[in-house]
């Protein structure tokens, strides 16, 4: 006579006489069956952040790695190089503003790809400046940049938090902590994924990624042609599929402030 369910009803009206409101979220409850919480505490979770991030503004970017974000609606940070726009191999500033229309962002990679570290003041603030510019004249809003080779030092940094919010790394491979803060955000890591990179060790870095908490930038260059920055569509799928079982939130990095 005193089991559970007439405890249970017991702490409902207790409940709904403290709180009326609930009547009709309680009564739905009772009707349709209590969810499984353990469901609602996974689902409320704060799902682990990804970037696919591809630098240069190769035509296969457009080409092969476009379509299968598509499918699994990941936005993409693609870094381009704004002297070869339109340049066999690269994109279109049509294929460019394609892109920023599908959501995904457009970032500067230099105005020539040159090694930041050996040019002169006036130089690196041309790469920089000119680069942003350009981009700007296409009807882009330039925010965040990528150095070539992935090399900088001090100076270089300095230069550019004068005109960029973020500046992202090539190597060592790393992930980020969030939230960003003055310093990190100019010192963005990512995992680069490259002709030797195996499918197994991308898994590992999303895995760990997502068991730290932490925001994941993967870095590719060219996706089904040829070189040491190549990899196969087929394996790019098979991680975008990936990332997506494991429900990871799709971030371009303009929108990690
Ligand atoms: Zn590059």
């Amino acid at each position: 006579m005193y089991g559970g369910p007439q405890t249970i009803s017991g702490s409902i009206i207790h409940i709904l006489c403290r709180y009326p409101i609930l009547v009709v979220p309680i009564a739905l409850g009772l009707i349709f069956g209590i969810p499984n919480l353990s469901q609602v505490a996974e689902d409320s979770l704060p799902s682990s952040m990804i970037t696919f991030a591809f630098d240069d503004g190769y035509f296969s970017t457009y080409e092969k790695a476009f379509p299968i974000l598509e499918k699994y609606t990941f936005p993409a940070t693609v870094f381009v190089i704004s002297s070869v726009i339109g340049e066999p191999g690269h994109m279109t500033a049509e294929q460019i503003l394609e892109l920023a229309d599908k959501g995904w962002e457009i970032g500067s990679h230099t105005e020539t790809h040159s090694d930041l570290t050996q040019l002169t003041d006036e130089q690196l603030k041309h790469e920089l400046v000119n680069s942003k510019q350009h981009l700007e004249e296409l009807g882009l809003i330039v925010k965040n940049f990528a150095s070539p080779y992935g090399k900088y030092d001090e100076r270089v940094i300095k230069m550019i938090a004068k005109y960029y919010d973020s500046h992202r790394t090539a190597w060592p491979d790393g992930l980020n902590d969030l939230p960003l803060d003055n310093l990190n955000r100019y010192y963005l890591k990512s995992v680069s994924v490259e002709a030797r990179t195996t499918i197994e060790e991308v898994k590992e870095w999303v895995i760990k990624a997502k068991n730290e908490g932490k925001w994941l930038i993967l870095l590719f260059h060219r996706i089904d042609e040829t070189g040491d920055y190549n990899w196969t569509s087929r394996d790019f799928e098979e991680i975008v599929k990936f990332v997506h079982e494991e429900k990871f939130k799709g971030v371009s990095i303009k929108e990690m402030r």
